[in-house]
């Protein structure tokens, strides 16, 4: 059938974040009249950008990286017509620089996938012989452990997993714990073994683009929001903001409206929610509120990020980004390289990441900025002799959920008890640790279900599978 031939029906979003905005494209291009409602005045949600006053420069809440087997995120941002404002790495690359060890590459070799990554590894020269053989080694086991679905991937945490698999102390703090805390935001002795494997296997085990970074090159907010706004009203939707949803409104076990805080009230044939857990739940009558799978809402955790956003009166990275080894700072990124972000006479700028931040996010801004300079004077000798010229801080106390073992076991699926109320988010069950692409995976994932159910199909999972198989097929076809 196609969509033109469909009957209309209105799906409500809730959430104009990665995971909102790629529901309502999806609906709209199935050709249903989505309304999307986004509380804030702005759309973007955990993944924005904003105007530095002092500088005029646009500016990330935090430098968000991609890979390329981000596959439903990249099919989104081709999709909206986005695909241009990303930029991809030729190759796996990154460097590792320690304030007494220098700088060592993990590079992807000339070799077939997957043995691209193999060779990475065995010249990562932080690690000696044995550690790069046992590293490698671990890689193969985890990938079998995923395959057979071993019940310790789903209750181990990720320190747990690497002492399973030998993994000296030196293996973990420049190779193992800095992918981990990166890609899951969480301690290895927090993070959930099964979502971290989960990336490892689609990074580092999939195609030869599928280890690559992608980066936006340009702001967050114009990455991705006014693209997919304009994506579903040229299909009849709308994309509101400062449009906050204060209850669902529920007859016979079914979303009939979603009343906004404003008063208004949305009538639907379907609701999804992206808003975070806690606001999902605020959003229920509290006799439903009370029940599984709401009631665990409140115990998915938080984990913090720190960004540091540094003005330098030079280049001082002598690289597109760098892992720290030793230091708190984790991650630091020459934006001015990268998407030529400006600095006046020739200066550069710097954002640097501290991820899984319990600690850090309760200093003072000051602070921060300090040990974060430091750090970069520690191991970047050019920036020993380069002035700061400013420094902002900003800090994401509820960057992501804290994504635990625990967690994992509670993550809801995008099914609801509710008939007709689907669930999406990067907190939802995705299998991933929360990021853009299970932002986006759970948005698709939503959208096909949500569609399925309007338009009265018989069997709701044939329709996600279908759906999801050929936006992961567009994406493939699209690279
Ligand atoms: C600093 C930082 C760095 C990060 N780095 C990376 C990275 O490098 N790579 C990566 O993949 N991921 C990264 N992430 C995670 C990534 O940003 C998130 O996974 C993603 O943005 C989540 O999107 P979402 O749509 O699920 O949720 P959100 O972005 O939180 O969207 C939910 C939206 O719902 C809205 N809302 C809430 N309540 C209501 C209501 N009642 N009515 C209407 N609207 C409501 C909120 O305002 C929000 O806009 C990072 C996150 C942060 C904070």
């Amino acid at each position: 059938m196609r969509s033109g031939d469909r009957p209309r029906r209105r799906v409500a979003v809730v959430g104009g974040g990665f995971a909102g905005l790629a529901a309502g494209v999806a609906l709209a291009d199935r050709g249903h009249e989505v309304v999307v409602l986004e509380a804030k005045r702005r759309l973007g949600g955990r993944a924005y950008s904003f105007r530095d006053a002092a500088t005029g420069v646009v500016v990330d809440n935090g430098q968000h990286a991609m890979m390329g087997c981000y596959t439903h995120a990249l099919a989104f941002l081709d999709r909206i017509g986005a695909a241009d404002r990303v930029v991809r790495q030729r190759d796996l690359r990154v460097e590792m620089h320690g304030a007494y060890r220098g700088a060592a590459s993990v590079a992807a070799v000339p070799a077939p996938a997957p043995l691209h990554v193999a060779g990475a590894l065995l010249h990562y020269r932080h690690l000696t012989g044995l550690e790069r053989a046992s590293a490698l080694a671990a890689g193969l086991r985890v990938l079998a452990m995923r395959r057979r679905r071993d019940p310790f991937l789903a209750r181990a945490t990720v320190a747990e997993l690497l002492a399973k698999l030998g993994q000296s102390p030196n293996a973990c703090r420049v190779f193992w714990n800095p992918v981990a805390v990166s890609t899951c935001n969480e301690t290895p002795q927090r993070a959930a073994a099964g979502p971290f494997v989960e990336v490892l296997a689609r990074a580092f085990f999939g195609t030869r683009a599928d280890a690559q970074f992608v980066f936006p090159r340009v702001g967050l907010s114009e990455l991705y929001t006014g693209l997919a706004q304009e994506h579903i009203a040229l299909r009849g939707g709308r994309v509101e903001i400062g449009a906050q949803a204060s209850v669902l409104e529920i007859d016979d076990g079914r979303v009939s409206a979603v009343r906004l805080r404003d008063g208004r009230r949305v009538a639907v044939d379907a609701c999804i929610v992206t808003s975070p857990p806690e606001a999902t739940r605020a959003l229920l009558p509290r006799a439903i509120a009370e029940r599984a799978p709401w009631c665990h809402l409140t115990a998915l955790g938080a984990s913090p990020i720190v960004s540091v956003h540094l003005w330098y009166d030079r280049p001082v990275l002598g690289t597109d980004f760098a892992g720290l080894i030793g230091t708190t700072t984790q991650f630091a990124f020459d934006r001015t390289r990268m998407c030529g972000t400006p600095v006046e006479g020739g200066g550069s700028q710097v954002s640097a990441v501290l991820s899984a931040a319990h600690e850090e996010e309760r200093w003072d801004v000051e602070r921060v900025a300090s040990v974060v300079e430091s750090d970069l004077r520690a191991v970047f000798p050019a920036a020993r002799t380069a002035r700061v010229l400013r420094a902002v801080v900003v800090k994401e106390k509820h960057a992501t959920i804290s994504c635990t073992p625990e967690a994992e076991r509670l993550r809801p699926g995008a099914e609801t008890p509710l008939d007709n109320l689907f669930l999406a988010g990067d907190w939802t069950a995705t299998g991933l640790p929360p990021t853009i692409e299970g932002a986006v995976l759970s948005g698709d994932r939503a959208a096909a279900l949500a569609s399925a159910r309007v338009e009265g199909m018989a069997s709701m999972t044939e329709a996600a599978d279908e759906t999801l198989q050929s936006a992961a097929l567009a994406s493939v076809g699209g690279r």
